[in-house]
């Protein structure tokens, strides 16, 4: 991109450069230091630094990814799993942007299920469980097969700033500096991260890692505002010991659905889960124990994940509930860890291992390792632009857990739109934003930069208002065509959303093309209203009971259609009048959110509005209307007044 970048392949002699490829692996960090400048610097090669990283480079910016190491690329840090309801919408999301999660995820995943599948396909979620080994090594092919994008192994410990208060590189702990105009910051837990286990407590960023300090003193010292949060993990089991003969076994899917469109089919075997449940002994355990949890001794100042309980918190919180229940998930294939969800704790070693004693199927079990806590910094996420660049530094970007979520998917969601907005800001082009009724990842940007959050923030299909619209299985429609206008689309996904899109247009239209009357379709055996109109087969695919098959007996030629055209067309039937009604929300929705405030606007000047809601104002500096609407206490008579001021400023200005 610019133009004075040393590129890589006329920085090293020939011979050299023919040696380095032969001789070194994807990863080789003595290869990928011989170039000092980038486009954009990615630090953390977690959830979201990779998906950061690799939407950098697509984009066409010349990326480095630096992380700690490179064995530990696309770690799953706790739950081997990728999905589940409204993250499982963040990641078709994400493949609709071409991302990679969904990509690697299909390489990985060993039990394939969609959640609500008895209900509605707005709500329907996603889930897989994932081969952690399998996991990271595809995450790690699919960025080492990335064109733009060089990764490095090293600890960044401090940021390089201009005069101008703009992002200059990056230093590492050798010393060492690293350069680029545009950084994203994806540091997850291990900004001074530290693990609690019992009364043990170990700086680390997650078990067998160190923490990292340098960089949140820099943060400090550039006055972000750091809060603290904490998150946990259940022991890990050895599966040959366990007894599964009297517990459920839980299958997944018959046909394993992929999460990326371009994925075929899914090839990894597919494997079961066992469910089991906590009891009244386990409980008693465990509140003889309460007073060594590090989460109720007092020991940990942050605040945990409430919709994702420790199970000491399960057992003060739910007081009277006789059982929880506990899913037994083999980590992998060739595996025998076995991750016990539900029971993340932080209490010490032999008070786990008496608990685990209590619960069916566990009376033997050999415990791998022990659960902890871990506790660490992150930014309030109200210093962030739409953009996820930071108001304070120019080119400087946070995503993922620094900013105060919890998850993967919630992490590679907002790594993508750092990644992609950072590649557009190198040659000043235009932000990519989506908004609420784009999609999920709208809705989570929006909510951390407009509200703030002070607990680990996850998604949930509650937290979106145009559900109906925000389905897993439209996410392609919704955004591919707006990835391809800002750049961030590769060429295979292009070709095939080319096709899909095509092949859509075609069935809608002979979805309304094809019709009958009340009296043909009564011939036929189907009885509708005798009012006289005509019915196409979109109109009848809204009635209950009548699908595509029943429609082919009638209308041979959409036995033609592709399966998933068919799926749409169904789903386009089903949901037409509620969708009518919910794009009429959006339209007086978009009306706000389309009025940008002024990065410059300067709340003081801004006439009729209490201290209070100015201070609230000034404080979260929303980038539109829409987004101050949504900051608690700022009333409508603010945004009235706000309006006014804006409009009036425009126009002295025209
Ligand atoms: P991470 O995946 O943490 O990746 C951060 C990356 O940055 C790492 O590769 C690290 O090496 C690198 N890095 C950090 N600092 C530097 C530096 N200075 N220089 C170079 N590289 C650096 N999520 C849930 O949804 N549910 C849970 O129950 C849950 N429990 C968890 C329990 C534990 C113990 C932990 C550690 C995490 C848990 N999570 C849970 C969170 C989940 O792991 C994270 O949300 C997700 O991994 C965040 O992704 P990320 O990319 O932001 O950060």
């Amino acid at each position: 991109m610019h133009s004075g970048d040393v590129r890589r392949e006329s920085s090293i002699p020939a011979v050299l450069a023919l040696w380095i490829v032969l001789n070194s692996d994807p990863f080789d960090s003595t290869f990928r230091a011989m170039k000092t400048k980038w486009d954009v610097i990615v630090v953390g090669a977690g959830h979201a630094g990779c998906e950061a990283a690799a939407a950098a480079a697509r984009t066409g910016a010349s990326t480095l990814l630096v992380t700690h190491k490179l064995e530990t690329i696309g770690e799953m840090s706790c739950n081997p799993a990728i999905g589940g309801l409204g993250k499982g919408h963040l990641v078709r999301e994400i493949d609709a942007l071409d991302g990679i999660m969904g990509r690697v995820i299909d390489r990985a995943g060993i039990q394939f299920r969609m959640l609500n599948r008895s209900k509605g396909p707005a709500v329907q979620g996603p889930r897989a469980q994932a081969d952690r080994k399998l996991y990271r090594d595809a995450m790690q092919s699919v960025l080492a097969e990335q064109d733009n994008l060089d990764i490095k192994a090293a600890a960044v410990e401090d940021l390089l700033l201009d005069d101008a208060n703009a992002i200059r590189g990056v230093v590492t702990g050798d010393g060492e500096e690293l350069l680029a105009p545009k950084v994203v910051l994806t540091t997850g837990t291990f900004l001074r991260g530290l693990i609690h286990l019992g009364d043990k407590k170990i700086p680390a960023g997650r078990v067998g890692d160190d923490a990292s300090y340098g960089l949140s003193a820099t943060l400090d010292r550039f006055g972000f505002s750091l809060g603290r949060l904490k998150t946990g993990t259940p022991p890990r089991l050895d599966s040959r010991t366990i007894d599964y003969s009297s517990l459920d076994e839980q299958m997944g899917d018959a046909t394993p659905r992929p999460f990326s469109d371009l994925t075929d089919r899914i090839t990894v075997p597919q494997i079961s889960c066992h469910i089991t449940f906590t009891n009244m002994a386990g409980h008693e355990v465990i509140r003889n124990n309460l007073g060594r949890s590090a989460m109720y001794s007092g020991q940990i100042e942050g605040t945990g994940p409430r919709y994702c309980p420790s199970i000491e918190d399960k057992i003060v919180r739910f007081a009277d509930k006789e059982r929880h229940q506990i899913f037994l998930e083999p980590e992998g294939l060739d595996d025998h860890t076995v991750y016990p969800n539900g029971i993340s704790t932080s209490l010490p070693e032999d008070a786990q291992l008496d608990f685990l004693k209590t619960i069916p199927g566990l009376e033997n079990v050999t415990m791998l390792q022990p659960g902890y806590a871990i506790e660490y910094d992150y930014v309030d996420p109200r210093e962030l632009k739409a953009t996820l660049e930071t108001h304070k530094v120019t080119g400087l970007y946070f995503a993922g857990q620094i900013n105060g979520t919890t998850g993967y998917e919630e992490a590679a969601a907002q790594g993508l739109m750092a990644g992609i907005n950072a590649a557009l800001a190198v040659d000043h082009g235009e932000h990519f934003v989506l908004d609420r009724s784009d999609a999920y990842i709208g809705v989570l940007i929006d909510d951390l930069i407009t509200r703030g959050t002070n607990e680990p923030y996850r998604m949930f299909t509650s937290r979106a208002e145009y559900r109906l619209r925000l389905r897993a299985d439209n996410a392609d429609q919704r955004l591919t065509d707006i990835g391809l206008k800002v750049g961030c689309i590769g060429s295979a996904r292009q070709k095939h959303w080319a096709d899909k899109s095509a092949a859509l247009e075609a069935g809608r239209t002979l979805a309304r093309a094809l019709k009958a009357s009340p009296n043909e379709l009564e011939k036929r055996g189907l009885s509708v209203n005798k009012d006289g109109h005509v019915r196409s087969v979109h109109n009848l695919l809204s009635l209950p009971d009548v699908d595509m098959t029943r429609l082919a007996e009638f209308w041979p030629e959409l036995n033609d259609l592709r399966a998933d055209i068919v799926e749409q067309l169904e789903i386009d039937a089903r949901y037409a009048g509620y969708l009518d009604r919910q794009e009429a929300d959006i339209r007086a929705f978009k009306r706000d959110e389309n009025l940008v405030l002024p990065t410059d606007l300067d709340y003081a000047t801004v006439g009729s509005l209490s201290n209070e809601i100015r201070q609230k104002l000034s404080d979260n500096r929303p980038a539109t209307l829409g987004a101050a609407a949504r900051i608690p206490g700022v009333t409508p008579a603010a945004l009235v007044a706000l309006l006014r001021h804006v409009k009036r400023r425009r126009d002295e200005a025209a």
